[in-house]
């Protein structure tokens, strides 16, 4: 195992070691017009150990032999790998290892989907709390980060050198969506007796006047509004007039309720039912989702922590943390962020993608490296003389 130089960088706030992974793709052809199934192969290689640390500004590296940085930005690399082919997952997990610790003795199966969805989660969160800290805000963006997220679906993964089951981040909020309460509280009753309208203290509007022949219509699922018939916006509306909930989860509700009655309903693959109205999204409403976009990346990063546990160094007499896997490194690697100081921004070079550390104000960086700017800016030096001659 190689060993960290005594002052090597200073701040170093935990370390991790692994081996190298060997992975190969299994295609399993089922019939001649269905696809086929497609599962990776994974087996460590114990010969081949590697040690990963991080520290402040730095990320999450691997350290050589020597004592030197051998790769740093080890997490931009792993969240640019679903944007890639499968080569490049090879190439990560034999340099890096795999996620998870797994069996050295023999090939263990991974469902491809599986795998990749765990890798989009990671991204997914780096991309949200990217999208929430820049100055320049993409609300659409941030939208379709959060719902992917909140809504994303239950993966379990095990290894047979796992005690214990992975479980990909859980969101409450989703439990209390399965059985909403649409029986109106006896003062709502009252108020639906005596007017038209009922008004809502909720926290992103105060007095919102909801009007009642409308709620009636989205809860019988008889209205004629395109998306109002949709399950999901039922449901959140059905919260919104009784659900009273904690603070986190009635924001939540507010939120999602005044975005698809006011902006527009999305279906699951988070389309529109008909055109958005953006006049719906007031200063109100966008800070709504900023704080909602808190919650959730709080809510997946936490869920993620569970395999981290404090130590106490005897050597150095001082703290430090022992990391299960190369995931919750990962993890530990963005709650130590500070995204109000660094975030993560893809390489805009098409080849590369790779996501890289920048000042949160600099909006002008958008190349990883020098490499990857030379590069583009040769590209379109000889498309240019392409389209010279060609002319
Ligand atoms: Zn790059």
């Amino acid at each position: 195992m190689p060993k960290l130089k005594n002052n090597f960088f200073e701040g170093i706030l935990f370390r991790y070691e692994s081996y190298s992974c060997d992975c190969v793709e299994d295609v399993q052809h089922i019939s001649k017009n269905e696809e086929p199934l497609r599962s990776y192969k994974l087996q460590a290689l114990p010969s081949e150990d590697k040690l990963f640390a991080y520290a402040a500004q730095q990320g999450l590296v691997r350290i050589a032999k020597n004592g030197t940085i051998e790769e740093s930005n080890i997490l931009g690399r792993l969240i640019s790998l679903p944007d890639k082919p499968f080569k490049e997952l090879v190439s990560f997990v034999a340099d890096n290892g795999f996620l998870f610790p797994i069996s050295a003795s023999n090939y263990e199966t991974f469902d491809a989907g599986a795998l990749y969805h765990i890798i989009r989660r990671i991204k997914n969160t780096v991309e949200l709390m990217t999208a929430v800290n820049e100055i320049k805000k993409d609300y659409d963006q941030i939208f379709r980060l959060l719902m992917s997220l909140l809504f994303a679906p239950d993966f379990i993964l095990k290894t047979d050198a796992m005690s214990e089951e992975y479980h990909c981040c859980h969101h409450p909020y989703a439990d209390l969506l399965k059985n909403p309460n649409i029986e109106l509280p006896d003062e709502r009753k009252q108020e639906a007796f005596d007017k038209d309208y009922f008004t809502m203290q909720d926290t992103v509007y105060t007095n919102y006047q909801f009007s009642i022949s409308e709620y009636n219509d989205i809860v019988s699922g008889y209205s004629t509004t395109p998306g109002y018939t949709d399950s999901r916006f039922k449901s959140i509306t059905a919260l919104y007039m009784n659900h009273a909930g904690n603070h986190s989860s009635r924001r939540i509700t507010d939120f999602l309720f005044h975005y698809l009655h006011e902006v527009g309903v999305v279906k699951d693959d988070l389309s529109f039912y008909s055109k958005p109205d953006y006049r719906g999204l007031t200063s109100e409403l966008k800070q709504a989702m900023l704080d909602v976009s808190k919650i959730i990346i709080g809510e997946e990063i936490n869920a993620n922590l569970a395999g981290i546990h404090p130590v106490y160094n005897i050597d150095k007499m001082s703290p430090s943390w022992k990391v299960d896997s190369l995931l919750c490194a990962a993890y530990f690697s963005i709650f130590y962020l500070n995204p109000e100081l660094e975030l993560y921004r893809p390489c805009q070079n098409p080849r590369c993608g790779k996501y890289f550390l920048v000042k949160a104000t600099s909006t002008r960086v958008r190349y990883c490296s020098t490499a990857c700017c030379n590069r583009v800016t040769q590209d379109r030096y000889r498309k240019k003389k392409r389209e010279m001659e060609g002319k």
